[in-house]
């Protein structure tokens, strides 16, 4: 028999795969003696059994009842019964948190024959109604599938036992069904509509955002009610509501951090919908329940060695744990817990290094606004997210998308968020609410995606009919105004403010650090350094960015790309060099190009003195470097001169349907006479210039889109005929490895043949994407990348994250074969996949000596590669930072 279902007691916190993680953690609190209603878990199973075949799983009614009767007997109340009745809470919960994505219904189990017994045994009926009224308008729009609008009455009633005959008619009306009034169906019906929410399109969409796999499913937790909304009243019996952090998921300082709600449920806090008081207020309103949960959150904390966050209630001065996970954070708080932790000796630095990512990293690099002290800010609200962003208003989740889809920058401003605005958060800059605490929607999903949020800014009014911001000063801010929000200080600016450096980005370039942040980056970092094995290093092309990667912690350079050193002024010799009708004008050409490429070379070298430089030679068809075949016939027929008709004719000659598999790279070399030579002879000189200046020069020679060992060796047969004239004419040895690219499937699948020829290989993952794909990355994501987004034919691209399946399987070949010819090759990654958690921890499985990022991506690449080889020594390897 397969089980579906567990009570609480008989799960715990590693469970999560089964019990989801609300359930499982549920146990665990339960395990550790801490007051949770009781209740049990509906397995992910069931959720996945359920989705597969569109019925539930045939013992799960079953063992559901089976269940459902001994939580009964235990408390000694019978579901729906007429005395006391026992309510149930049915909450959705998968393995991975998905805040507000899914669907929760309270107060199942109550009908027109329970109310007297619930108004009875509380001694509140207006209490017992607006109960049932709850439930007719969750299990309305949950279970039945109504819309939400249909429940909103035009005249606010304050009589809810009228609002529960006006929403059994709203039922009627829209499903032609009455609501059951039996306990047993709605509690099944709500179950399975916990499962199909699974499939919501904003539960999709988020996971989608959050790279949490479709197939999970979700559990559900069924819990008996407990009420936070039995009135403020009398101290020692009052209720209410909260959320309690054990440190500031803002920053990562130590405390007690929350909200609470006298007088709510649960849900009124999370959507936001009121105002909440700080958690503090609780010790002044209910000392007793205050203090049991302080102690509470020691116990919790202790027990998971981490930030903890909490749901809460009070009911008539009894404190109940509604939930608790390990909380999301802001990638500031990330990092500064995990160190905090090694400090406390709850954690060593190893795990320390687990607990934060490198998109968290990569995020605490952005920049802030440049102190702002005089500009006197529109209107303060809670910095629930930090983070500088500059972008125009916009009301609604539909017009930030129609926005942003054009590039613009905007900042979504509600009065507060419900789960439907999740792809107006997704494409803004910034999200601000006027209602709601830290803990709101909008500040919990804010954060969870690293956007800048200010919430509660309740100065401000927000009319999103007329599409309007007002300030307290009475300035009407019509859509489209530009703002500057600041979620670090929780304040609002007029007009754009200048960005600075984020301190992270400044410590990264000088190395001094200023504060509990950059230490805690910078021990972070060192420990990466210290356990990775991937070497890192960078994409760079010009000294500039050598010298900034090379701050950055790069190890040298995995990919300098020769082609911008043909652009710009020196495009008239590259014209010359294309156009010329013998060897002497080409000769001439290429002569007059050496010392510039020469140049450049030294330059980087310098900035990467003692420090391998793998130099490409050029890569792209030469078209490219020719006038635009349009605008140049254009020109030929109103203004016709003889260079530009000699110049159509070349832009012709050399035109191609698909240049991306044309006439580029390595065949380049070998059909335009003495570009290898030049470009060859250009490093040689470079070398030989800065070892006379005492330098120490490790360039190496990389050729770009071999297919086949033969276009290889006749490169290298080139080379080093070059590099031996130059070291004859210097008197000096100028050592260069040669190397090649592997980015064609062929070239994969002949890796051993072409290691013959090869002192290395770097794999250029862009183009053996679009070729193992074969698709053109720029048609491709501008046409129908989206589609297969959207209809999870890709979770991500695979221009960010390395297709493992496909392309992996071809890198994996080409190692292996590459390594059989030559044992020890080395072999790195060029590709912008170097730079991508989730594929570093592929590339070094695999067994790559490094990747090569842009310089700003060397950071977190370091990062990458220090969990990944951590990773290793456990089981698995995910880019995942922590998982909640
Ligand atoms: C690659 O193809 O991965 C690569 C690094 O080369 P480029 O992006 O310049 O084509
Ligand atoms: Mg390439």
């Amino acid at each position: 028999m397969t089980r579906y279902v567990y009570a609480f007691a008989e799960g715990g916190r590693d469970m999560a795969d089964v019990l989801g993680g609300k359930g499982a953690n549920l146990a665990e609190m339960t395990r550790l003696g801490l007051p949770v209603p009781p209740g049990f878990t509906v397995t992910t199973r069931a959720c996945r059994e359920y989705l597969a075949t569109g019925a539930e799983p045939e013992e799960l009614g079953a063992q559901v009842a089976q269940a459902l009767a001994e939580l009964e007997h235990r408390i000694g109340r019978e579901l729906g019964g007429r005395d006391n009745p026992l309510l149930l809470s049915v909450r959705s919960g998968s393995k991975f948190s998905m805040p507000g994505m899914m669907e929760t219904i309270l107060d199942v189990g109550l009908g027109d024959e329970s109310v007297p017994g619930l108004a009875k045994a509380t001694g509140d009926e207006h209490f017992a109604w607006d109960s049932y009224r709850r439930l007719l308008q969750m299990y309305g729009r949950t279970v039945l599938g109504i819309a939400p609008e249909l429940f909103d009455r035009p005249g606010p009633t304050d009589d809810p036992a009228e609002l529960v005959e006006d929403f059994k008619t709203v039922i009627r009306d829209a499903t032609g069904e009455e609501f059951p009034q039996d306990p047993a169906e709605q509690l099944h019906r709500a179950i399975r509509a916990v499962f199909r929410s699974w499939n919501g399109e904003r539960a999709r969409l988020y996971r989608r955002r959050e790279n949490i796999p479709d197939d999970l499913g979700t559990a559900v937790n069924i819990q008996v009610m407990v009420f936070g909304n039995l009135g403020p009243t009398a101290t020692s019996r009052g209720s209410g509501t909260g959320v309690a952090f054990t440190r500031d998921p803002a920053t990562g300082a130590r405390g007690v951090y929350g909200d609470y709600l006298p007088d709510a449920q649960g849900e009124d806090v999370v959507a936001g919908i009121r105002n909440a008081v700080p958690l503090a207020e609780l010790d002044r309103l209910d000392p007793t329940s205050y203090r049991q949960l302080v102690a509470h959150m020691g116990t919790l904390e202790h027990q998971y060695r981490d930030l903890c966050d909490i749901e809460f209630t009070v009911e008539r001065g009894t404190l109940w744990m509604l939930q608790t996970r390990v909380g999301k954070r802001t990638a500031e708080a990330a990092f500064r817990i995990a160190e905090a932790l090694v400090d406390e000796k709850v954690i060593d630095e190893d795990e320390a290094l687990t607990r934060v990512g490198g998109a968290q990293l990569a995020r605490l690099m952005f920049p802030r606004f440049e102190a702002h002290a005089d500009t006197k800010p529109l209107a303060h609200g809670v910095p629930a997210s930090p983070g500088a962003a500059v972008g125009a208003l916009v009301f609604d989740s539909a017009e930030a998308v129609r926005r942003a889809a054009k590039g613009d920058k905007v900042i979504l401003v509600r009065r507060e968020t419900t789960p439907d605005d999740l792809p107006g958060m997704v494409a803004a800059e910034a999200v601000l609410t006027s209602r709601g605490g830290k803990t709101s929607h909008a500040a919990v999903v804010a954060r969870g995606m690293g956007k800048v949020c200010v919430c509660g800014a309740e100065e401000l009014t927000v009319d999103v009919r007329a599409r309007t911001l007002t300030t307290p000063a009475q300035a009407v801010l019509a859509e489209g105004t530009v703002i500057s929000v600041d979620g670090t200080a929780g304040t609002v600016h007029l007009g754009a403010l200048p960005l600075a450096d984020s301190p992270v980005g400044r410590f990264l370039d000088t190395g001094k650090r200023d504060g509990v942040l950059t230490d805690a980056v910078s021990r972070t970092l060192q420990h990466a350094d210290s356990v990775r094995r991937l070497g890192v290093h960078a994409n760079a092309d010009t000294p500039k960015d050598a010298a900034r990667a090379r701050r950055y912690g790069a190890e040298g350079i995995g990919l300098c790309r020769t082609e911008h050193m043909f652009l710009g002024e020196r495009r008239g010799l590259v014209e010359a060099m294309i156009l010329a009708e013998d060897e002497t004008g080409r000769r001439a050409a290429l002569d007059a190009l050496l010392p510039l490429q020469r140049d450049d070379f030294t330059g980087i070298l310098a900035a990467m003195d003692g420090l391998p430089v793998t130099i490409r030679l050029i890569d792209p068809p030469l078209n490219e470097f020719l006038p635009d075949r349009t605008e140049l016939a254009v020109r030929v027929a109103t203004h016709p001169t003889t260079r530009d008709r000699r110049l159509l004719t070349a832009v012709e000659r050399m035109h191609e349907s698909n240049p991306m598999l044309g006439l580029r790279g390595v065949r380049l070399g070998l059909v335009v006479p003495g570009l290898v030579e030049m470009q060859v002879r250009a490093i040689a000189e470079a070398v030989v210039e800065r070892l006379r200046a005492g330098g120490d020069p490790q360039a190496e020679i990389m050729v770009p889109l071999v297919g086949t060992v033969e276009e290889l060796r006749i490169v290298r047969e080139t080379a080093e005929r070059v590099l031996a004239e130059v070291s004859d004419a210097a008197g000096l040895t100028v050592h260069c490895p040669i190397g090649t690219m592997i980015e064609l499937p062929r070239a994969a699948l002949t890796a051993g043949r072409i290691a013959e020829a090869a002192d290395f290989f770097s794999f250029g993952t862009n183009d053996l994407t679009q070729t193992a794909w074969g698709l053109s990355r720029d048609d491709a994501e501008a046409s129908f990348f989206p589609a297969y987004l959207a209809q999870g034919v890709f979770a991500t691209s695979p221009f960010e994250t390395l297709d493992r399946d496909g392309v992996g399987r071809l890198v994996r070949i080409a190692v292996e074969e590459g390594r059989a010819t030559k044992p020890g090759l080395k072999i790195g990654v060029c590709g912008e996949h170097g730079g991508d958690p989730d594929s570093i921890h592929f590339f070094h499985d695999t067994g790559l000596d490094y990747v090569s990022c842009s310089p700003f991506r060397v950071p977190a690449a370091r990062l990458e590669a220090g969990r990944a080889a951590l990773a290793n020594r456990g089981e698995g390897t995910s880019a995942a930072a922590w998982t909640p």
